[in-house]
């Protein structure tokens, strides 16, 4: 699946929740638990829009967001104010949550063998493999829950 979106970020090792969520409304956003010296500036060098808590690196960079809050609801609007974030849900849930890549339709036979067997009953249609990690993702309690919250924040 391509996603449709081109906005790409990066996000700083302080904002990892906020990562999540981006990638779960379908954004193409890069994030490590650290970052060894120069990988962000590499990173924004590519094109990638920088989501940082720190305010001096912020000003840095110009293609920055700074991001002064902690909670990721707050996070999120920073963002979205920033760059209006898009409403599109066609992309929602196409990236994996762990490690970003798009993710992939399964083969029927693969699917069954690693998810329970009720889930693969109930969706398999809809059931999505990330081809670098090796992850299942299918439609849940766990995703209706998300869906819920980000609706509540006015996605
Ligand atoms: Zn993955």
């Amino acid at each position: 699946m391509n996603t449709i979106n081109p906005i790409l970020f990066v996000a700083d090792k302080m904002l990892g929740k906020l990562a999540r969520y981006l990638r779960i409304i379908g954004y193409d956003t890069f994030y490590q638990s650290s970052y060894p010296d120069q990988r962000l500036s590499e990173l924004v060098k590519e094109g990638r829009i920088l989501l940082t808590r720190n305010h001096a690196t912020a000003r840095q960079y110009s293609n920055s967001i700074f991001v002064d809050c902690d909670l990721v609801k707050d996070q999120l609007n920073v963002v979205d104010n920033a760059i209006t974030l898009t409403r599109d849900r066609r992309d929602w849930f196409s990236r994996c949550l762990v490690c970003n890549s798009p993710l992939s339709k399964t083969e029927g036979e693969a699917a069954r063998q690693n998810v329970p067997d009720f889930v693969f009953f109930k969706y398999h249609k809809r059931i999505l493999f990330c081809p670098t990690c090796k992850r299942f993702y299918w439609p849940g309690t766990h995703r209706q829950r998300m869906l819920e919250r980000l609706k509540d924040w006015g996605f």
